[in-house]
């Protein structure tokens, strides 16, 4: 990859192993060209495995300091993941602008349903998501799936961000828990309504590494169908690692690549300053 870089980062001040400079020193050591990080945010909401509104200054400051002190080697950027957790979060990316951050994630970790029952994450353990399905579902992988793309879509219709954040994550557990056919003409079509909306929005998509480096799924955020589907609507996408420790910053960007190019791209997209702003920004791989 000639412009090596990563928006996705998560550090100690969420539920990363690492600390950000240490992040900072191996991203250096890898010849990445920028670094952003991406604190998970519940925002206003208490945090769970979240970064919490009390430290959220203290995270800008920590990531601008590092931005001065490293900016000769590489460029840095202080971003959010934030979650679009109806009735419990606000998602706009106004917000993060007055707490000065560079840049949103909008990501759908959670389920409204889970408002009326209790609360699990489509990421969360085997037993989590199994019994997130029989609770909340009567058992119904479909429903199931098609209540987050529904969610999903929401988020790209009414909240704003910077770019959508591991579109198909509900595939994580389908793997061992086998609760939907990927190959059927519902689940395609789920996808499918969710590109129109994402490129209705005007906004883009990464392509996540994540669950292949936790060695959950062996292939990246957004499969290859998904991805064939948002390169045919002109949906510009951005490589990351989801990394939460420092030896992950760029696992399986070859993977991301192969599957990027077998879709038809060329190219992936980067923040970059230019006369004062910044701005997402298309370069080859
Ligand atoms: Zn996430
Ligand atoms: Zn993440």
């Amino acid at each position: 990859m000639t412009y090596k870089s990563n928006y996705h980062t998560h550090t100690t001040f969420c539920d990363g192993k690492d600390t950000p400079e240490t992040m900072v020193k191996k991203a250096v050591e890898k010849g990445f060209v920028s670094l952003g990080f991406s604190a998970h945010s519940l925002y206003p909401h208490a945090a769970i495995w979240h970064l919490p509104v009390k430290n959220f200054e203290a995270y800008v400051q920590e990531i601008n300091r590092l931005k001065t002190e490293y900016k000769t080697q590489l460029d840095i950027f202080a971003g959010f993941e934030a979650d679009y957790f109806p009735m419990v979060t606000e998602l706009s990316k106004e917000i993060y602008r007055k707490l000065n951050a560079d840049y949103v994630i909008g990501s759908v970790h959670y389920l409204p349903v889970s408002l009326k029952k209790k609360a699990f994450t489509v990421d969360g353990s085997l037993e989590e998501v199994k019994n997130g399905i029989e609770t909340c579902f009567n058992g119904s992988g479909r429903k199931y799936v098609e209540c987050y793309f529904e969610t999903e879509r929401q988020m790209i219709k009414y909240a704003t961000f910077d770019f959508v954040g591991h579109p198909d994550l509900v595939k994580i557990r389908n793997p061992v828990l086998h609760f939907v056919d990927e190959e059927a003409g519902w689940y395609k079509n789920e996808i499918k309504q969710t590109v129109r909306a994402i490129a209705d929005a005007n906004t883009f998509v990464e392509c996540n590494t994540g669950g292949i480096a936790r060695n959950f799924i062996q292939e990246t955020y957004p499969s290859l169908f998904f991805f064939s589907e948002l390169y045919k609507c002109n949906v510009p996408v951005v490589i990351n690692s989801d990394a939460h420790k420092a030896e992950n910053l760029d696992s399986a960007f070859d993977i991301a690549e192969k599957t990027a190019r077998a879709a038809g791209y060329t190219e992936s997209m980067h923040l970059v300053c230019k006369d004062g702003q910044l701005v997402w920004e298309a370069k080859p791989f």
